[in-house]
C-alpha cells in the first residue's frame, strides 16, 4: 500500500478562542463546556494562562481553550492589551485546528480588532467570527458594522443566553478534522498511560492491548485508531484514554511536539487515573515531576511506572533503593504507588492492576463524618492547633465534601489563620486513616459560620451577629465557575 499522509489526529481536535478582554470569551467557552472539568495551563512563555477543558457538540469531541485565562490581569494600557490579544492569537492559530474570533456586540468594533482579524485570516486554519452580547432580536447594524473588519461570516451569538450557539457549533464542527471515535464518560475509569517520549508508552500500550499476549481484553469492536479503548482489566471495565495519539507518534512526531502540552493538559481534563510512565534508567527527571505535579494540582490519580525495568544495571536494580531516591528527591510524592515494569519483557504488569484498583478506590472513597470526625479529633489531640494571639484555633467538625477526587471540608474558628503546615498535618492524619494512596486528597477549611446553614438555626436574641453575618460580602463563591 502507497504511503499515506494522514491529517493529525491524534488526541482530540482543538478549538481555540480568542479575543479583545470582556468580549465574553469565559462566558462562551463555559457555555461550550458546561459541566467538564477544566484545568490551567500556567505554563512560562504563554502569555495569560489558558484553560481547557473537553467538551462535544452533536457527538463530536473536541478540546476547547479559553485563551484569555481567568487568573492573569488585564493591562491598562491599551497598547498592552494589543500586544496581549496579538500574542494569544498567535499562540493559538499555533495550537488550534479551528478558532473562534469572538467580537463584542455591545462595544462595536475596535480599532485593535481589524488587526486580530487580519492576523487570524493570514494563518491557514479555519475562524469562525462570532459577534457576542447579541441578547435580543439580531439587530443587523450591530452586527453588520463588523464586516468592515474584512470578515465575510459572522455568527451573531450571545454567550450568556445561548442565542445564535447551534449555527456556530455546527460551523466550528463542520471545519474541524474528522476525528476517530471517544468512549462516553460512564464506561468506566479513565486511564491515561502519559510520560515523556521514549519512555516506553506505545510499547506498553501494546504490550497491554495491541498484542497476543494481553493482559486485557480490548471489547469487541475497539478499532486500534480510536481515541480511547475500551477494555476490560480482570472482568472491570476501564477506558485506556488517548491511546490514538501514541499509536500514532511515529507519524506525527512534529505536531506532537508543537502541540505537546496542549494535548498533555487535554488528557488530564479527561483522565481519572494517570498511569505516569517513567525511564527507569533515568529515574524521574524534571520534566517527568513536572507532570506528576500536573496531574496531582488537577485532581487525577496517578500510579507512577518504573519502565525498562530490565535494562537497569543488575547492581542497582533494587525497588526499594529505587522508591527511596524517588521519595528523598520529591517528598510530595511519597504517596503515589509505583510498580517497576518491563514493556519488553512483560515483567511487573500484574502488579500494576493491583495498584490502579488500589488507587481507584482511594480516588472514590466514602468517608463517613463521624469517622472524619474522630481523626480530626485524634489529631487535634495529637497535635494542639497553634494559638495565634493566645487565642487556639478551634476545629468544629470535618466532612466529607468531594469525591474523585476526594475533598474533606474542616470548619474552623479561624480558618485563614491555620498555617498551611498544619493542613499539611490534617491531610496527613485523614490520608492515613482512609489509606487513601496514589491520589492528592484535598483539605478545606471553612469559616464556622459558613457551616451553620446546614445547623440549627440560630436563636432570635442572636440578631446582632446576624446581621452582620449577612452584611458580609462572600469572598469565595462568588466567581464565575471558570474551572
Ligand atoms: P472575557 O474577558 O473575554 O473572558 O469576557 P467574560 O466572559 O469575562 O465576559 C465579560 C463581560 O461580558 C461579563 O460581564 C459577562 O457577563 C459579559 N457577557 C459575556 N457574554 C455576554 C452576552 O452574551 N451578553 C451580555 N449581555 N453580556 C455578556
Ligand atoms: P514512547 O515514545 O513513550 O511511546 O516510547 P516507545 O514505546 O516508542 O519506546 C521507546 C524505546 O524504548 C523503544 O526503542 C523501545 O523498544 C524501548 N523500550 C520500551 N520499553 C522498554 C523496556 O521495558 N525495556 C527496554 N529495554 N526497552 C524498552
Amino acid at each position: 500500500m502507497a504511503a499515506r499522509v494522514e491529517p493529525v489526529t491524534n488526541g482530540l481536535p482543538v478549538v481555540a478562542i480568542v479575543g479583545r478582554p470582556n468580549v465574553g470569551k469565559s462566558t462562551l467557552f463555559n457555555r461550550i463546556v458546561r459541566a467538564h472539568r477544566a484545568i490551567v495551563d500556567d505554563a512560562p512563555g504563554v502569555t495569560r494562562d489558558r484553560v481547557f477543558a473537553p467538551a462535544s457538540y452533536d457527538d463530536h469531541p473536541f478540546l476547547c481553550i479559553d485563551t484569555g485565562g481567568f487568573t492573569a490581569e488585564t493591562p491598562k494600557d491599551p497598547a498592552a492589551i494589543e500586544t496581549q490579544v496579538r500574542a494569544q492569537a498567535l499562540a493559538a492559530v499555533e495550537d488550534a485546528d479551528c478558532i473562534i474570533c469572538v467580537l463584542d456586540g455591545h462595544a462595536g468594533l475596535a480599532p485593535a480588532d481589524h488587526e486580530t482579524v487580519r492576523l487570524l485570516r493570514r494563518s491557514n486554519k479555519p475562524v469562525l467570527f462570532a459577534v457576542n452580547k447579541i441578547d435580543h432580536v439580531v439587530r443587523d447594524a450591530q452586527v453588520n458594522e463588523f464586516y468592515a473588519a474584512g470578515v465575510d461570516k459572522l455568527y451573531p451569538v450571545s454567550a450568556t443566553h445561548g442565542r445564535g450557539m447551534d449555527d456556530l457549533m455546527e460551523a466550528v464542527i463542520a471545519a474541524l478534522p474528522v476525528t476517530p471515535p471517544v468512549a462516553p464518560e460512564d464506561a468506566g475509569t479513565r486511564l491515561a498511560l502519559m510520560g515523556r517520549p521514549n519512555v516506553g508508552k506505545s510499547s506498553l500500550l501494546n504490550r497491554l492491548v495491541g498484542s497476543e499476549r494481553t493482559l486485557v481484553a480490548p471489547h469487541a469492536g475497539t478499532t486500534r485508531d480510536a481515541i480511547d479503548t475500551p477494555v476490560r482489566i480482570n472482568g472491570q471495565p476501564y477506558v485506556l484514554i488517548d491511546t490514538a495519539g501514541i499509536r500514532r507518534r511515529s507519524r506525527v512526531e512534529n505536531a506532537l511536539e508543537r502541540h505537546g502540552a496542549v494535548r498533555a493538559l487535554g488528557t488530564l481534563t479527561r483522565t481519572d487515573i494517570v498511569l505516569m510512565v517513567l525511564d527507569a534508567t533515568d529515574g524521574m527527571t524534571d520534566q517527568d515531576a513536572r507532570l506528576v505535579g500536573k496531574a496531582l494540582e488537577a485532581g487525577r490519580g496517578i500510579v507512577l511506572l518504573a519502565n525498562k525495568w530490565d535494562a537497569v544495571d543488575k547492581d542497582v536494580r533494587d525497588p526499594r533503593k529505587f522508591k527511596r531516591h524517588l521519595f528523598e528527591q520529591h517528598p510530595a510524592f511519597a504517596n503515589l504507588p509505583i510498580v517497576f515494569v518491563s514493556a519488553e519483557t512483560g515483567e511487573g504488569l500484574e502488579g500494576l492492576v493491583g495498584a490502579i484498583r488500589q488507587v481507584e478506590r482511594s480516588y472514590r472513597v466514602a468517608m463517613g463524618t463521624p469517622a472524619l470526625n474522630r481523626v480530626l479529633r485524634s489529631a487535634v489531640t495529637a497535635h494542639a492547633p497553634p494559638s495565634p494571639g493566645g487565642r487556639p484555633i478551634r476545629f468544629l467538625y470535618a466532612t466529607q465534601t468531594g469525591t474523585a477526587p476526594p475533598e474533606v471540608t474542616v470548619f474552623s474558628s479561624v480558618p485563614a489563620k491555620v498555617p498551611p503546615a498544619y493542613t499539611k498535618f490534617l491531610v496527613a492524619r485523614f490520608v492515613e486513616a482512609f489509606k487513601v494512596s496514589g491520589v492528592p486528597l484535598r483539605v478545606k477549611l471553612r469559616n464556622r459560620r459558613e457551616g451553620e446553614a446546614a445547623r440549627p438555626p440560630i436563636p432570635a436574641r442572636d440578631t446582632a451577629a446576624r446581621a452582620r453575618r449577612s452584611s458580609r460580602p462572600r469572598s469565595a463563591g462568588g466567581r464565575a465557575p471558570r474551572r
